[in-house]
């Protein structure tokens, strides 16, 4: 008998989605990702969570409505994770007539007709607060309601959730060697060691690296995919509200200006083929100077590429060779040959419809084993068991109950870890229970608990992917913060 129902390459979003359906199925699963988990294009999308009006642009309706249907999902499943937002489009004619965006801005909200969310409305920005941050030209825009993400803690609560349904998760471990029998025998480096596991099935999802996994570690046919890369920059906080700013830029495509983590704003995405090691994937400075012209014909306030103060890439590969179209849809593959172990291969698509994604693949194995039946749209990841109009109740609350938390701090804490805050602050009184600070916010107890229950163990995976505290902690505290992991280790 196999080790394993499923072993999964790659933890990524569209890895650790599998690992949650398979494991909530009641399938014996490991996950094996070489670095830490989301430590590739899953840490680098545009962090939205919508229907797409460059899908809806393409008349693919079927496709806004299942991504907006899944839109409704996640705030259902993951109300700290995802959040709904007002986005606002300013309205000129270079691009699109006006009329045109506030038509398909009403065919956006027939689409999402069950979400709650307030639909659009046309602003008259000269009296608005939008318009505060925006050049004079521009009168009126158009708002209209979607959610954002943070990516890479949507990646972490979907591993958390799989391994308390049984799942094994290991970081740090590489896929080497996998040969394909009537089960499948893998062979993988872990922290150094060599070790064999075996499974009935097994998983590509290896993003970037599918091919080079297909073809070097399963040796299998690659997929007839090619590489693509998009980037987005970080610079200081342009704007005081809480919108997303949508710019129709010269070239047709739409850039996204968000808040991002309170004192900053995250502008992409621009994308390109890629070719390359997909563990170093930079941005080219004339990819910079495109996101901040792009801004800077909106905005009031200029942005240089001198201002960026961090760039944020991915790739993964695509389908064919139509670029960003086929990245959003992503692709799946099922080899399942008489006497052979079954073969998924998943890579690319949104992080919309991540989790419809993984159902759908998982689901290719129904005729394998017996298996309960479809369950990750209505059972909430972990700590997301609260409505999401409740978000701000919820941060009230952990204000209430630990009164030395500051606005700020309480909602980024309440976003990461949702109703579970508890057990990272425990019955703490004051920051002095919380053991040794790094910067204003991040405490050896956080510390301690993304090291034992969210697989933390370099500094980096707490400062750029559990959280994003990176952005402001100082040199010397990043080294104590060093020190402290080397020796919890
Ligand atoms: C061009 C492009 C366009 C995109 N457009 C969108 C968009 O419009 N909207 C949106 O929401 N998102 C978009 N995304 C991002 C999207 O979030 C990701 O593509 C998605 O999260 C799927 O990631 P993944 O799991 O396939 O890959 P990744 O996150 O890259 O994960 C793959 C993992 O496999 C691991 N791995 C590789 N080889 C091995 C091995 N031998 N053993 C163990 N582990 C291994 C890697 O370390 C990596 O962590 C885009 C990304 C790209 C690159």
């Amino acid at each position: 008998m196999a080790d394993y129902d499923l072993a999964i390459i790659g933890g990524g979003l569209n890895g650790v989605s599998m690992a949650r359906d398979a494991a909530g199925r009641g399938l014996r699963v490991i996950l094996l990702e070489q670095g830490d988990l989301g430590s590739a294009a899953s840490s680098a999308s545009p962090r939205l969570i919508h229907g797409d009006l460059a899908v809806l642009e393409r008349r693919a309706f079927l496709r806004v409505r299942t991504a907006l249907a899944e839109r409704d999902t996640w705030l259902r499943i993951a109300p700290h994770l995802v959040r709904p937002m007002r986005f606002a489009i300013p309205a000129h004619s270079d691009e699109r007539p006006p009329w045109l965006l506030r038509l398909g801005l009403l065919l956006y909200d027939r689409l999402a007709s069950r979400s709650g969310l307030p639909g659009s409305v046309t602003v008259d920005v000269t009296h608005h607060p939008i318009g505060y941050a925006l050049k004079r030209p521009f009168g009126t825009a158009f708002e209209y309601s979607d959610c954002v993400v943070d990516d890479s803690r949507l990646v972490i609560a979907n591993a958390i959730d799989a391994a308390e349904r049984g799942a094994t998760i290991r970081t740090g471990a590489r896929c080497v060697r996998a040969d394909r029998l009537d089960i499948w025998r893998l062979a993988m480096i872990d922290r150094g060691r060599r070790q064999v596991i075996t499974a009935r099935a097994l998983a590509n999802a290896a993003g970037a690296w599918t091919a080079s996994v297909a073809e070097t570690v399963l040796r299998t046919p690659p997929p007839q995919a090619g590489a693509v890369q998009i980037s987005q920059i970080v610079v200081r906080r342009l704007f005081d509200n809480d919108n997303v700013y949508v710019f129709q830029n010269a070239d047709r495509r739409l850039i996204f200006a968000s808040p991002y983590e309170r004192d900053f704003t995250l502008i992409g995405t621009v994308g390109h083929a890629f070719k390359g090691d997909p563990a170093i994937v930079s941005m080219a400075a004339a990819d910079v100077t495109y996101l901040c012209d792009a801004a800077n014909r909106y905005f009031r306030e200029r942005v240089e590429p001198s201002d960026v103060i961090q760039t944020v890439s991915g790739a993964n590969l695509v389908m064919g060779s139509s670029g960003r179209r086929a990245a959003r849809d992503g692709a799946m593959t099922f080899d399942a040959r008489r006497g052979k172990a079954p073969l998924l291969t998943m890579f690319g698509g949104d992080v919309t419809t991540s989790r419809l994604r993984a159902e759908r693949a998982v689901s290719r194995l129904t005729p394998f084993y017996p298996m309960s039946p479809r369950w990750t749209a209505t059972t909430p990841l972990p700590g997301g068991d609260f409505a999401w109009t409740k978000f701000d109740a919820e941060v009230e609350r952990a204000r209430e109950r630990w009164r030395f938390l500051g606005e700020g701090e309480a909602q980024r804490l309440v976003s990461a870890y949702g109703s579970r805050l508890a057990a990272v602050l425990g019955d703490a009184k004051g920051r002095a229970d919380l053991g040794p600070a790094f910067g204003p916010e991040l405490t050896g107890a956080e510390v301690r608990h993304l090291m034992a229950k969210e697989w933390a163990r370099f500094p980096d995976d707490i400062l750029w992917r559990r959280s994003k505290l990176g952005l402001t902690m100082s040199p010397a505290d990043r080294e104590a913060l060093a020190a402290l992991m080397a020796t919890a280790v």
